[in-house]
This record gives structure tokens, sequence and C-alpha cells, in this order.
């Protein structure tokens, strides 16, 4: 490993309070006595943006990358007027991450999941050897798998096999990206246990999820592209969260933009909602717990089949530990919300209407929350909303776009997902 490197950032951990150098991209701070995330901090404290042909990498000055990526998009922000008009508020900005060519964002896997992946695999030294493994319900595999055959990064994505058919690229990949699939019933939180079984293998490297600072970073572009756009930071953030490592990144981005100077000293509210029936992360706020309460592991199962949205399964989010989810909410007042399928469905199509381009079921549900937020007269009028549209422009993908199935290269199922088996057959595909 390439030791010379000179970072233009440090990790601090957020329990221990002491700083880390980047050069082996450690995912958490071996001193910690519970668990915690690390932070970027960033040599310049001044915000500038880069040209929009860029990509994502208008935004590297935050973001913990040592290389540039070839095919990358940003987020784009811009004023809504249709939505904004039907919900009566004045200034509604949208922040879209998907594919919209007319409005300048061509992120072909059609979500913000490209952020990170962008972020992720250029933080990882181009002399690495090994071959990240990335657990996804499906946009996060997506995601991986293109920007990965497209730069030759060896890649294993790790997802349930219920979820295959989100599994598609734009033409063909290259054969450094494997699919494994877990099989069966299995769900997201099984693919990430299985993600695990491999990542510890030697010659494997856990992608980490929430924990890898440059995932949270890749996602906070998005508040970057906002207030680059708008000026200011907004006064309500709206996502529909899963693991809600985008709005802990949001959290994250809004707080350097405060220490920037530049765009006013707001706090701003960090506003999340599930797809009910499956709602740990709300169920767990309403009671202020900063532990997620317990379930029942059946009935999270039967739960999880019924939603529409499934990239907001998951099971173990990081809510509870230093610098998670909990704590953003607790410091941004934030809020939280719980929308059922038939909510969410209509809210997209109400946004499809309005703004022209189809939003994704997950988007939908932040869109759903955002109208319960204005009837409830819980935003003035004037005050600044961010919705973070999540993924959208799927259907013009299908339209414009060489559309296939990327076939799983292994089933693995449970009673094969034991560490020596696991083995076995990673020596079998590597
Ligand atoms: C992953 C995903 C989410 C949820 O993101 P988290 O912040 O990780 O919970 C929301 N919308 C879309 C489209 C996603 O792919």
């Amino acid at each position: 490993m390439n030791t010379a490197v000179d970072l233009h950032y440090k990790l601090r951990c957020l329990e221990t309070g002491e700083i880390l150098s980047d050069v082996d991209a450690p995912l958490s701070n071996p001193n910690a006595t519970q668990p915690a995330f690390l932070r970027t901090e960033y040599d310049t404290k001044q915000f500038a943006a880069g040209p929009l042909e860029d990509g994502i990498y208008r935004f590297e000055r935050w973001m913990p990358v040592r290389r540039r990526l070839e095919g990358s998009s940003a987020p784009i922000t811009y004023q809504s007027e249709g939505l904004a008009r039907h919900l009566g508020l004045n200034r509604l900005f949208i922040t879209f991450s998907g594919y919209w060519p007319e409005r300048g964002c061509r992120m072909l896997t059609g979500t913000f999941k490209e952020c990170e992946a962008y972020s992720v695999c250029a933080r990882t030294p181009s002399d690495s050897d090994s071959v990240l493994v990335v657990a996804s319900a499906g946009n996060t595999a997506r995601a991986f798998a293109r920007v990965c055959s497209d730069n030759e990064i060896p890649l294993v994505v790790v997802i349930p096999e219920g979820n295959l058919p989100s599994l598609w690229s734009i033409g063909p990949l290259s054969d450094c990206v494997r699919v494994i699939a877990a099989g069966r019933d299995s769900d997201y939180s099984d693919a990430i246990a299985l993600a695990g079984t491999i990542a510890s293998l030697p010659g494997f490297n856990p992608e980490g999820g929430a924990k890898n600072v440059a995932r949270r970073d890749g996602m906070g572009t998005t508040v970057l592209s906002a207030a680059d756009a708008i000026g200011e930071i907004p006064h309500h953030y709206f996502q529909a969260v899963g693991s809600g490592t985008g709005a802990i990144a949001a959290w994250e981005a809004s707080l350097r933009l405060v220490e920037s100077g530049q765009f006013g000293s707001r706090k701003m509210k960090i506003r999340v909602s599930q797809n009910a029936p499956f709602s740990p992360i709300h169920k767990s706020w309403q009671q202020r717990s900063r532990a997620l309460l317990p379930f029942d592991e059946q009935e999270a199962r039967r739960q999880i089949a019924a939603i529409n949205a499934k990239v907001l399964a998951n099971r173990k989010p990081p809510y509870s530990l230093i610098g998670g989810l909990y704590e953003a909410l607790v410091d941004s007042d934030g809020t939280t919300g719980s929308i059922d399928n038939e909510t969410a469905s209509s809210a997209g199509e109400l946004f499809l209407k309005t703004e022209g381009i189809d939003a994704s079921p997950a988007a939908a549900v932040a869109v759903a929350d955002l109208i319960q937020a204005t009837k409830n007269g819980t935003i003035e009028r004037d005050e600044i909303v961010m919705l973070n549209l999540t993924g959208g422009g799927v259907d013009l993908v299908a339209e414009n776009e060489d559309v296939r199935l990327i076939p799983p290269t292994r089933i693995i199922n449970s009673e094969e997902s034991d560490a020596e088996s696991v083995d076995r057959i990673m020596k079998e595909l590597f």
C-alpha cells in the first residue's frame, strides 16, 4: 500500500476524539470501546463545487477520494413548481438522483446509491488487489456493479435471491463483478450476514456500509448540491430510510456547511420516513428510545415481504451507535414517519404528474411524508424544504437504454452458508 499519499482529510473517532490517518481506509477506530462512527475532517472548511462535467467529483473537496472514476453524475437540485404549487409551498427544492438526462442527471442505475459507489470505490487505493464485498437489497448492488465494471474493480455483490429482478445493468458487465444470491426466502439481513462471512475470508474486503466514511460523504453530496443551488441550508430535509445512512450523511453535510459559515447557521431538521408496516426506526424514535426497540423476527419477515419499497427493509440500522441516526434526530430536532404502500404509491403518481418524472417506490415514501407534514402544518409555507428524491427515472432508463438482468454467479442457500462451505465456494469462483 502506498504510504506516501498526501490526503486532503483525516478521520476523527466520534467516541474517543482520536484523529486517524486514512491511509489504510479503516472502518472504525481499533481503540474505541463502543460502537462509534469515524467522521472525515477536511483540511478545507470552505465549500466550493466544481463544474457539472466533473460528475460527483465536483464535490471532491469534501469527499474522501484519492482518484476520479469514469461515468459519474452528481445529484441535481432544482426549485419545484408543480408539486410546490400543489402543496402550497413557496420554497420547495427537489434534489434528484437518478436518470433524467433533460435535467442533466444521468445516474444509469437510477438511485443515489451511485453517489456512494463512486465515492467508496474512489477511496480504495488503486493498487489494492483485494475483492470488495457489498451486501445489497438491490439498488446498491446495481450501483456498485456499474462502477466496478466500468473501472475494472473486483467486486462481489451479495443480494437476496428474491431481489434479483432489481439487479439489472445497461449492457453487459465485466467479469470482475460476481453476484452471489442468498438463497430462497433470505432477506437483506441474511445477505448482510453472508457478505460478512465472505468478507472475512483472506483476499476479500468488506465495503463496510454506514461505517465507511466514503459511503456517507458520497450520499452527503445531495445536501451539498442543495446548498450550492439554494445558497442556504434548508429548514427541512425529507428522505425515506432503511438504514438511515443517507440521513446521517445529510446531517453531517449540514454540520459542515454550518462550519463553513457560507450558508448561515441553521440546523436542518432531518425528517425520515419508512414504509409501513416495517418501521423499526420510526417506532423507536416515537418512544425516544436510543436503543432500537426489539421486534419479533418472524413478524419482521412478514412485514418486509409486505412492503413495496424493499430497499427500505433494514433490520439493523446504524441508529443507536455514536454518531448514528438517533443522534442526528436529536441534534437536528428531527422527525420520523411511517407510510403505507397505498399512500406511497399515490404520492408517486402525484410526483409524476406534477414534476414529470417517475419516483422510485422508496422516494415516493418521502414524497408522501412531505405531503403529510404539509397537511399537519409542521412546515411554514415560506420555509426552505429539501426533498431528497433518492431514486427516479427508472421508467425512462428502460425506454432509452439496453437494460438486461444480471444473472447470479452462484446462489448460496442457508445450509451452505457456514464459513467453511462459503470458503470452499469462493475458492471455486476466484
Ligand atoms: C437505499 C435507498 C434509500 C434509503 O437510504 P438509507 O439512507 O441508506 O436508508 C432510499 N431511497 C432509495 C432509492 C434507496 O436506494
